[in-house]
């Protein structure tokens, strides 16, 4: 684990890539920690393209007020390609430089950890990470910030539908969000008793979908859910809908259920989740340790190497789809 032996007096905060509830919560957390142990904290606007354009200003108690019930990121998040060049990031360090910040806490993904391990390797700014991610597809913590909200989101959107679905014996699709992993998938799939879920690490059909469907229909089922995550391409929930009634002449009703997931109020899983994190980043930096991610074990914080979170991925468990399968029969 990487450490540094300056002390540091200012400290800086971003959010970077995509938004997740709870991340104001790890704000939150971060200034007031940092307040609380003698450091000044900066807020840097807009993530990497901040840091680009010196966007950098002093942060106050008061300015985190009224913000922990808040989903979104009042210091905006942004995305940033000019980051992803040498040239982009001696530039950033400049303007750090400038403002005299010693050290970041960077709540974001895979990607802005990415960004963040860079900036330590080229410039040696101390970084440490805190996982915000709706999809919880982050290597080295059991729980991202924004998951617990997302799926509570989207079970509610899937109970609704149950109701319709029931009402009209319909068999319906539900499309949640997660391009390249299951976890959104999986976990309102069996919370919310689906009879199949498409993921992008699972390995089902819509053969093996219709059979269960068929099994249901034979033991007096009137009604289905299937759940598919987006995967590549949002709009995957239409290409199965198509694919059943060409193999079956049965219809299913579409449902996307899209940007809402990345919305609301965080859940109090979230918000603590996230002040954890964030008053955890706070106190590593303070002893010294960096270019690390707060992750979770269970109930426990650890502190994960950023090289490991950059170079890993983290698939969501096929089990819970095998027990979804049993459940909804
Ligand atoms: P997330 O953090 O949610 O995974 P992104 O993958 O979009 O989101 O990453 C956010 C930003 O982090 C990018 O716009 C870019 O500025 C920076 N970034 C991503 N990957 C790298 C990388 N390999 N090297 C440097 N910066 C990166």
């Amino acid at each position: 684990m990487a450490q540094f032996s300056q002390k540091i007096k200012r400290i800086g905060v971003y959010t970077s890539g995509g938004d997740a509830p709870g991340m104001n919560a790890a704000i939150r957390a971060v200034v007031r920690v940092g307040i609380a142990q003698n450091l000044e904290v900066y807020g840097i606007h807009n993530g990497y393209v901040g840091m680009m354009e010196n966007k950098i200003y002093p942060l106050q108690l008061r300015d985190m007020a009224n913000i922990i019930q808040r989903g979104g990121t009042i210091l905006k998040t942004g995305r940033s390609p000019e980051f992803m060049k040498p040239e982009g990031r001696a530039k950033a360090a400049q303007h750090l430089k400038e403002n005299n910040i010693d050290a970041l806490v960077c709540i974001g993904g895979d990607g802005s950890f990415r960004g963040a391990n860079a900036l330590w390797e080229e410039h040696q700014v101390p970084v440490v990470g805190v996982p915000g991610t709706i999809d919880n597809d982050i290597y080295g913590s059991d729980k991202t910030i924004g998951f617990d909200t997302a799926i509570n989101t989207a079970l509610e959107a899937i109970d609704r539908i149950r109701d319709t679905a029931a009402s009209h014996d319909r068999l319906f699709i539900v499309e949640v969000m997660g391009r390249n992993s299951g976890f959104i998938a999986s976990h309102v799939g069996l919370a919310g008793g689906a009879e199949e879920i498409f993921t992008p690490e699972g390995n089902t059909s819509v053969e093996k979908a219709l059979d269960r469907i068929r099994d249901g229909i034979a033991r007096g089922k009137t009604s289905s859910i299937l759940i598919t995550a987006e995967g590549q391409k949002p709009g995957r929930g239409y290409d199965l809908a198509d694919a059943i009634r060409k193999k079956s002449g049965m219809d299913a009703k579409v449902s996307i259920l899209g940007h809402q997931q990345r919305g609301g109020s965080p859940t109090a899983a979230d918000r603590i989740l996230a002040s954890r994190m964030g008053a955890a980043a706070v106190d590593s930096l303070l002893k010294g340790f960096c270019n690390i991610m707060i992750g979770t074990e269970g109930e426990r914080l650890v502190q994960v190497p950023l090289e490991l979170v950059a170079k890993n991925e983290r698939k969501s468990q096929l089990d819970l789809i095998s027990l979804a399968n049993i459940l909804a029969t």
